[in-house]
């Protein structure tokens, strides 16, 4: 069954209806081991090289959990703001599918490790607090590959392989409470959500929360209901959204396709969706009546995990600096703007920026630029700004050679396109190219010469003393040299002959 494509325009359905978000964050712990075995968690590896009968689910085999992985987990919690559990238990998620040897996956259900905390996040200049439901651990799946069919799915493949190396990694899941009240910056706060946590568990040294990799990958629940109404509509999950830029679209999608059903009295079905990268749309999955029951019970192949208070309050007193208070410190330092910060963090350039400041730049340029034509870059080719093949010791060089005056803001421009084109280092592309500013009174003197011959009326203003007319002549200048001359000694120049 194929869906109806009409939407609303995102303008018109904010206006009838109020969303609510939820977010689902899956998180590759980079432990050492996996979560019940004492198997390696190297990404790569020849496949199903890092298995023994433990994660291959052998008869007779026990699991024992890692105690880095809980301690992980733990350290995410108190980040967030969560209690943490006294008492809790590992369950048993039962369900049958070839990457799942053992036929069931340890979960936590009921009983996470961490509950009720708290994410602030800012977007403009509004803030919001996203409530955290639970922070939970579980153990990856196994990775099937269809060989043979045209979508890559069971369906028309030839044959499948299975590789359980990934089976037993340790996984977090962390769960937001309904975050009601956005408005239409909906699609703006789930992103930011997820760019405050990345950052979050980055600082943590928790995961290398790669999202291409699929170390960190969201599932999105979007409802809307009648604005004004008391009761949240339907929600849908878009599942496995793996890119900042792909959780705001899924959100903004989903709000219109959703308008669009209820403006034509239908109905929103509970189900799963899946994100479609290149439309940039959503198309259907299990609806909630197709949906499992995974008899979870709890794991009787475990303890119980229970931290003791003290462990808790020495994980508490050694987090390291969080990037909330990270950077109100790099703020004070660089002198910008709540507004400049709030940007290049929901931009995700913050880092970008303190590295191209460590090689050399001011924070004022190090920000222009990576806010600047780097995210439209960016934005142009559908990438994160931080996979943008440039440096930030080549932006800082860039900026240092602005600052030297070989360089002006448009040739600086064409540089970076240039490096991000792949044709080598600042100082090579500006040499093999010939983009430094023209300066020397030798090569400016014969443009300053033709732009005043060929602006005889400027220049006669210009001889009665009228030197703001002068612009003109530069602006001439500039255009003869394709915007490599030496502005400011152009208009020297021009001033001198005329005088
Ligand atoms: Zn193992």
């Amino acid at each position: 069954m194929t869906e109806a494509a009409t939407l609303v325009s995102y303008d018109e359905a904010l206006i009838r209806y109020e969303p609510v978000i939820g977010l689902e964050t899956h998180v590759e712990l980079g432990t050492v081991t996996k979560m019940f075995c004492g198997c390696p968690t190297v990404f790569g590896a020849q496949p199903n090289s890092a298995v023994c009968p433990v994660c291959l689910g052998l008869p007779g085999s026990l699991p024992v959990a890692s105690r880095a992985a809980i301690e992980y987990t733990i350290r995410i919690g108190l980040a967030l703001n969560c209690s943490i559990a006294t008492w809790c238990r590992f369950a048993r998620k039962n369900y049958f599918y070839p990457d799942m040897p053992k036929d069931f996956q340890i979960s936590q259900y009921d009983e996470p490790l961490c509950t009720d905390g708290w994410l602030d996040i800012a977007v403009e200049d509004q803030r919001f607090r996203i409530g955290i439901e639970r922070v939970h651990l579980e153990e990856d799946t196994g990775k099937s590959l269809h060989v043979g069919g045209a979508t890559g799915r069971i369906h028309g493949a030839d044959h499948s392989l299975v590789d359980y190396n990934r089976a037993g990694i340790p996984l977090v899941e962390v769960v937001t409470k309904p975050v009601p009240g956005t408005g239409a910056l909906a699609p703006e706060v789930a992103r930011a959500y997820v760019t405050e946590l990345r950052e979050l568990l980055r600082a943590l040294g928790v995961s290398d929360v790669r999202m291409e990799e699929g170390s960190l990958r969201c599932d999105v629940n979007t409802s809307i209901a009648p604005a004004g109404s008391d009761r949240w509509g339907t929600r849908t999950e878009t599942k496995n959204v793996n890119s900042l830029r792909s959780v705001e679209r899924a959100v903004r999608f989903e709000i219109q396709r959703q308008a669009a059903v209820l403006d034509t009295g239908g109905k929103i079905v509970q189900e799963t969706r899946h994100f479609q990268e290149a439309a940039g749309t959503t198309t259907a999955g299990r609806s909630k009546e197709e949906a499992q029951d995974y008899r979870y019970f709890p794991e009787p192949d475990l303890v119980p995990v229970a931290p003791s208070r003290d462990w808790v309050e020495e994980l508490r007193a050694a987090l390291p600096e969080l990037p909330a208070a990270r950077r109100a410190r790099l703020q004070a330092d660089w002198g910008l703007s709540d507004l400049d910060m709030t940007q290049l963090s929901n931009a995700d350039a913050l880092e970008l920026v303190e590295q191209t400041v460590a090689a050399g730049a001011c924070a004022a340029d190090a920000r222009k630029w990576w806010l600047g034509e780097l995210a439209r870059r960016a934005n142009e080719t559908g990438t994160e700004l931080a996979a943008l093949p440039v440096t930030p010791t080549q932006v800082a060089r860039v900026t240092e050679l602005v600052t030297a005056g070989t360089l002006n803001d448009k040739l600086a421009r064409q540089v970076l396109e240039l490096i991000v084109a792949g044709e080598g280092e600042p100082d090579e592309i500006v040499a093999a190219r010939g983009l430094a500013v023209v300066s020397d009174d030798g090569a400016l003197t014969a443009a300053v010469d033709a732009a005043i011959a060929g602006h005889p009326e400027i220049a006669a203003k210009i001889r009665e003393g009228k030197t703001a007319a002068a612009g003109a002549l530069v602006g001439a200048v500039m255009r003869a040299t394709r915007g490599q001359a030496d502005a400011t000694r152009a208009r020297e120049l021009i001033l001198q002959r005329l005088n």
